[in-house]
C-alpha cells in the first residue's frame, strides 16, 4: 500500500532529493536508510525541534510562492502532504 511518498523526498519538509549531498545522515556520517534531508536530520537527530504545526505553515508558505493561492488552500494542501510523510503521519 502506497501511504507515504516515494523517494527521495524528505519525510520531514516534503522537499524533493535530487542530491546525494541532501540527505541527511547518522551520527557515524553515513547515509544509509536516511528518509531525511540534510537541513531537517544530521549526525542522527532532528536539526530543528519543530511542531507539526510549525511545520504545516513552513510547507504552504513555500507552496504559496509564485502561486495564486489562498492561506487555506495552501494549508490543505501542506496538510494532505504531511500525511504522508513518516515524522508526521503518525501524528
Ligand atoms: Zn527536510
Amino acid at each position: 500500500m502506497a501511504d507515504i511518498l516515494p523517494g527521495p523526498v524528505c519525510h520531514s519538509c516534503g522537499m524533493a532529493i535530487t542530491k546525494k549531498d541532501d540527505f541527511g545522515c547518522e551520527a557515524n556520517m553515513t547515509v544509509m536508510n536516511i528518509s531525511y534531508c540534510r537541513h531537517c536530520y544530521w549526525k542522527g537527530q532532528f536539526t530543528e525541534n519543530i511542531t507539526k504545526e510549525e511545520m504545516l505553515t513552513n510547507i504552504a508558505n513555500a507552496m504559496k510562492l509564485g502561486k495564486k493561492m489562498t492561506d487555506e488552500e495552501a494549508r490543505k494542501m501542506a496538510g494532505n502532504m504531511m500525511k504522508l510523510l513518516k515524522r508526521w503521519k503518525d501524528q
